[in-house]
């Protein structure tokens, strides 16, 4: 079975996971995709999360009804850090041989890649499948891979990714994939999946939490909008300074502003877990 690992702190789930889940397992036959709430991930300690029970319980309800979608405890409070490296071999060490591992990540989490733990031997863990997220380019996953598997300037300039565009000659489509870019490289092999335009983010929801359930609902899930409401949640988080306005001005605005980096989200550094 094709499997797919997807992290994240999921505080709380939304549209925009969902949308990279759905996406994923369509394109790429995915007999499961799991969803794996980290407890306190190195890259996110700017601010206290949710208790990991209140996001395991958001998902709980995202994703009950894709009989894909399955919930993870990999990386549920264990008194130290998880680092994705150790995750992905715990999850590895539980599946079949004939079972095929990816790893499920957006573009704006890739692009830390190479501040993480041991990227390396991340990378060669297993395939990647990265996905489009508004603000950030796909062409820049070969750039922000780690040192030593990156490409030098000449081979990036020889393969015209420094400007803009892939050459067809650099990539291999794959028909399995329905058509998904795949880039190989030695120890490193990354499926592009520029399918989702979601705009929302966790920080957005949790700065417009004294909205309606009605309101909310265009973001996360109703039950997770009810829930969000019936367990308070968010409502005297540091959060509330961001206010309404983001979510006013995300109802308001049509088109993705893909110059903007990650639309509404307020974001220090991310994924960084040396
Ligand atoms: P926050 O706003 O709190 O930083 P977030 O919305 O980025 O949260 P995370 O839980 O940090 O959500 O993201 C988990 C994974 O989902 C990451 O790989 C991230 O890139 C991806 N992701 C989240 N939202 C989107 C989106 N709208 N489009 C594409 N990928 C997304």
């Amino acid at each position: 079975m094709k499997i797919a690992l997807f992290g994240g702190t999921f505080d709380p789930v939304h549209q925009g996971h969902l949308a990279v889940a759905r996406a994923a397992a369509d394109k790429f036959d995915l007999g499961r995709v799991y969803f794996v709430p980290a407890d306190s991930p190195p890259h996110k300690q700017k601010r206290p999360l949710t208790d990991f029970q209140h996001r395991f319980a958001m998902l709980a309800l995202a994703t009950a009804a894709d009989p894909r979608f399955v919930l993870s405890l990999l990386d549920a409070p264990a008194g130290h850090p998880n680092y994705s490296i150790q995750t992905v071999r715990k999850l590895k060490s539980t599946l079949k041989k004939t079972d095929k591992l990816y790893f499920l990540i957006g573009m704006d989490a890739f692009k830390d890649i190479g501040t993480w733990r041991q990227p390396v031997e991340l990378l060669a863990e297993c395939d990647f499948i990265v996905v489009s997220r508004p603000g950030f380019s796909l062409d820049d996953v070969l750039r922000v891979l780690p040192e030593p598997v990156r490409p030098s300037q000449t081979e990036l300039r020889q393969l015209n990714l420094v400007k803009h565009s892939f050459q067809k000659h650099s990539i291999q489509k794959s028909d399995n994939h329905k058509g998904v870019r795949t880039l190989a490289l030695p120890g490193v092999k990354i499926h592009l999946l520029p399918d989702v335009h979601e705009r929302v983010s966790s920080t957005q929801i949790r700065a417009a939490a004294q909205r309606s359930v009605k309101q909310l609902s265009r973001y996360v899930p109703r039950l997770v909008a009810e829930y969000i409401k019936k367990e308070r949640l968010y409502v005297s988080s540091g959060a509330l300074i961001e206010k309404t306005e983001k979510l006013e001005k995300l109802e308001k605005s049509e088109k993705p502003a893909v110059s903007q980096g990650k639309v509404l989200s307020f974001h220090g550094a991310r994924r960084q877990e040396s």
